[in-house]
């Protein structure tokens, strides 16, 4: 039996005070829940707040993006290592934001390429989060032009063969696998409740190909503009075990709701 699971994924939203205060709002709003796993992923420079204000609470706390060496000269990252100092549990991987496939474009043309992630970024990502005993949330999907075209079943199937490349079921017992549809991020356009559910189902049969009992153990998340209007429709389907929420989870009533919803 999957425990449904719910991740805000904050963005780069909030002061370390405005976390703070979005926290002990949900904190309190949540205090009953205790049959859905929660993370929340703030920003970096919140993550040691974040953390202090989650003491005594069964939330946990998920990083938005890392780095895959240990240490040395590299400016401007961090390593897994890092964040499991600052108590973090679980992180996002390969999210559309950061390989630059934005469902809204709201950078220029020109600095897309600074957003340079790829499945063999992602890969080093998601192994070095598993040495390190944490949870990485694997995020895959499509864009408009990519499911106009009718390549959303092998660009989601190539986002995870090469994320995955290398790593057998023992290793990826702790993956947790996100469907984000890229033209359904921060739109407003929610993925058809049938159909999210079809690509969640091809997501579980791909790891049916690495194991049964990995397939029946992994938890594949539904994300892209989900609100608590849509969430509870979403979270019904067999093959969806809860949802990524980017702009839903700033508002602790709203997260609330949509995480009642993934009972
Ligand atoms: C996300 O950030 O992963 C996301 C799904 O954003 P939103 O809910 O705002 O579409």
């Amino acid at each position: 039996m999957r425990r449904p699971l719910v991740v805000g994924n904050w963005k780069m939203n909030l002061t370390t005070r405005e976390a703070a205060a979005l926290v002990e709002s949900f904190k309190k709003a949540v205090e009953i829940l205790d049959r859905t796993d929660i993370v929340v992923c703030p920003p970096y420079i919140s993550l040691p707040c974040v953390h202090a204000c989650l003491k005594g609470t069964n939330i946990k706390l998920g990083a938005q993006d890392v780095f895959w060496m240990e240490k040395g000269a590299y400016t401007g990252q961090v390593s897994a290592s890092m964040l499991e100092d600052v108590g973090v549990t679980h992180c996002l991987v390969g999210h559309s934001e950061t390989r630059g496939r934005f469902g809204k474009l709201e950078v220029s043309e020109t600095t897309l390429c600074y957003f340079a992630e790829t499945d063999e970024t992602v890969n080093l990502k998601v192994r070095r989060l598993l040495y390190c005993g944490m949870t990485p949330i694997l995020c895959v999907g499509e864009t408009l032009g990519e499911r106009e075209a009718g390549r959303t079943d092998q660009v989601v199937r190539d986002q995870l063969s090469d994320g995955l490349a290398g790593l057998d079921e023992a290793e990826l017992h702790p993956l947790v696998v996100a469907y984000e549809p890229v033209w359904a991020i921060g739109t407003g356009h929610t993925c058809d409740t049938a159909e999210a559910q079809r690509v969640c189902a091809m997501i579980r049969a791909f790891m049916c190909g690495i194991s049964s009992e990995l397939a029946a153990s992994t938890r594949v998340l539904y994300g892209g503009s989900v609100k608590s209007s849509n969430a509870r429709d979403l979270f019904a389907q067999p093959d969806i075990d809860g949802g990524l929420v980017g702009g839903a989870s700033l508002d602790a009533y709203e997260f609330k709701d949509i995480v009642m919803s993934a009972r």
